[in-house]
């Protein structure tokens, strides 16, 4: 197939999507031939004299004329209702042949009889113009509306819903083809920056030398370009049966891509990512096929900024399945169906301190989903921000009953992860979950990792300073994992200390690692930092601790994670 047809098969496709759905031709047929029929049986009872019998009752047949015309005039209403355009010049043109007839008849004939039937022909005349001219402003509007459909509003190229229905037809004729997801890097500084608008703009001159370079055929493969998401392109290009071919296509849009853009009077660089997948090499599902390239564009992004092309690779579906992940945490969060566990911390005397918030993630099948699979995804994707808030207010909210309804002051913790405590807005989410309920803050206390003091840690200092003023207490998680220096801890302004599960499951191994915690502890006690042992499984272990004077305990050995209910009896029944 020459370039040329591809581009007018491609056109033709997007046109049929764009195109309302008319009634099928054997109706048009149909009602055609009912019109014949009427009227010719119209003619032929109007000059047949006579009566014959209905039902016992005399009819006579000139009556019947009229019934029979009545019928060829819904048909001709029925032609220019469903037809468009076509319908109404056909019905048109059998009403004009019908006049010289009529008007014959009655001037030159002086048949008078039929006068009715000129009237009525100049009112199905009229009344088909209407419909006419109100067909044709539906069809005006529904066009739009359908152009809209399959067109990105922003750059006017095909949407990933035009790319889709583009493919299908590609499947079907079972072409060899490949899609190219491109993915804009730093796309975010330039909206950040400039503001929307350049953003914006950057995006359509970035459209527009796509939808050139796809138009010139210069790049030896027939490209389809199409936008699917804000920073995102599609490309879907035939004849290039090899990765190499493919490549040299990619490299041609590439160059496109990071010529230098220049908008009032500012200049914009911008590079991309690429990821592609072949049909059928990869896959032979035309969802696969986006999916596969949308992860081979991940992969090639995971490895930072800069300007990289990924051909899909099976190894990538544990990555995939991270896509799928994301997925499932978008319409967990949209569901409801993000939920806690809390899980009991006691003093060395067995007393109940209070829980520590964990989230769980049901999915469509009702199935769990470990937060050990979905959080590192949620903080990846920036979801994790919506998860631990959603904790933070169901923590709030169970402290409150607790307190309103047994009295005791226990103490929850609720894990932020470091993505979300960076961000700006996070004093402000917090403070108003506490205003809507009657909880003191110090029985509240935010879990953070000590990997926060890596990054930056006098932002982080500031940012855990803030979290102290609204009266909050903090827990360094996982300790003993990161790499802080004693003098961050030492700065650190926190009020309790994690001991990571890890030095628990050795400490009763041989001494040295014994030691080690006790010296942990002592540290922690030194810094006036309280000290919990986390995943503390066995009852030696518990004895082990309470020698070297650790304050607190979680961990299966006395409770693993409750739901709300039976973790509220737990509270109830507790001393
Ligand atoms: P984490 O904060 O260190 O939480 C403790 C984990 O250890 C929990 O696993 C808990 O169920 C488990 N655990 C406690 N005691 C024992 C024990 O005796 N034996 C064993 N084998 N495990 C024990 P979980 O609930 O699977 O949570 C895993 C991690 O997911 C958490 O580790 C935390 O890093 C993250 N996470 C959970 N909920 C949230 C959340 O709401 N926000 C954020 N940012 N992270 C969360
Ligand atoms: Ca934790
Ligand atoms: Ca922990």
């Amino acid at each position: 197939m020459t370039k040329q047809a591809e581009n007018n098969r491609v056109d033709r496709t997007l046109q049929k999507l764009q195109n309302k759905r008319e009634a099928p031709k054997s109706a048009f047929i149909l009602l055609l031939l009912l019109f014949v029929i009427a009227n010719a049986a119209t003619a032929t009872m109007a000059n047949t004299h006579g009566e014959f019998n209905m039902f016992g009752a005399p009819v006579d047949y000139s009556a019947m004329a009229g019934v029979f015309s009545m019928l060829g005039n819904i048909c001709l209403i029925c032609i220019a209702l469903l037809f468009g355009k076509t319908g109404f010049i056909t019905a048109f043109l059998l009403i004009v042949v019908q006049f010289p007839g009529l008007v014959l008849n009655i001037f030159v004939r002086h048949n008078y009889a039929s006068i009715p039937g000129l009237f009525s022909n100049l009112l199905i005349a009229l009344a088909i113009t209407i419909i006419h001219i109100g067909n044709r402003k539906i069809t005006a509007y529904q066009a739009g509306i359908r152009k809209q459909a399959v067109t990105d509003r922003l750059t006017g190229l095909p949407n990933r819903f035009a790319c889709g229905e583009l493919l299908q037809d590609y499947l079907k004729r079972f072409e060899r083809f490949a899609v190219i997801t491109v993915d804009l890097n730093n796309f975010k500084n330039i909206n950040d920056t400039m503001g929307h608008d350049t953003g914006d703009k950057v995006l359509c001159e970035i459209a527009s030398r796509f939808k050139a370079l796809a138009n010139s055929m210069t790049t030896g493969t027939r490209d389809f370009v199409a936008r699917s998401t804000a920073d995102e392109f599609v490309i879907v290009l035939h004849d290039g049966d090899t990765p190499a071919a493919v490549e040299r296509t990619i490299d041609a849009y590439r160059s496109e891509l990071e010529r230098k853009i220049t908008l009032d009077d500012c200049d914009y660089y911008t590079t991309a990512c690429f990821g592609y997948a072949m049909f059928p090499d990869h896959t032979d599902k035309i969802e696969t096929l986006l999916t596969y390239a949308d992860a081979a564009v991940h992969e090639a992004k995971r490895h930072g900024a800069g300007s990289r092309v990924v051909q899909f690779n099976s190894d990538f579906l544990a990555s995939n399945n991270s896509l799928e992940i994301e997925r499932k945490i978008r319409s967990a969060l949209t569901n409801d169906q993000i939920l806690c566990n809390l899980q009991p911390q006691y003093d060395m005397e067995h007393h109940l301190r209070g829980f520590e918030v964990l989230a769980r993630m049901k999915d469509s099948n009702g199935n769990y989903i470990s937060p050990v699979d979905f959080i590192p995804v949620a903080e990846r994707t920036g979801l994790v921000d919506r998860i631990d808030m959603r904790m933070f207010e169901m923590s709030v909210e169970f402290l409150d009953k607790v307190l309103k309804e047994t009295g005791k002051r226990i103490t929850l913790s609720s894990n932020i992860s470091v993505r979300h405590l960076m961000k700006n807005n996070i004093i402000e989410q917090i403070r108003k979950v506490l205003d809507r309920y009657d909880v003191p803050p110090e029985l509240i206390e935010l879990e953070i990792t000590e990997s926060i003091m890596i990054d930056s840690p006098e932002k982080a200092m500031q940012r855990i300073d803030e979290l102290r003023e609204i009266g909050l207490k903090i827990a360094i998680d996982d300790f003993g994992t990161g790499y802080s220096s004693l003098s961050y801890l030492n700065n650190f302004p926190a009020n309790l200390l994690k001991i990571d599960k890890s030095f628990i499951d050795n400490m009763n191994l041989n001494d040295s690692s014994r030691q080690y915690v006790a010296m942990i502890i002592s540290i922690g006690h030194t810094l006036d930092l309280e000290v919990i042992s986390e995943g503390v499984e066995a009852k030696d272990q518990v004895d082990a601790l309470k020698d070297i004077g650790c304050d607190y305990i979680q961990g299966f050995v006395w409770g693993k994670p409750l739901p709300l209910d039976k973790a509220y009896e737990l509270v109830s029944s507790s001393v």
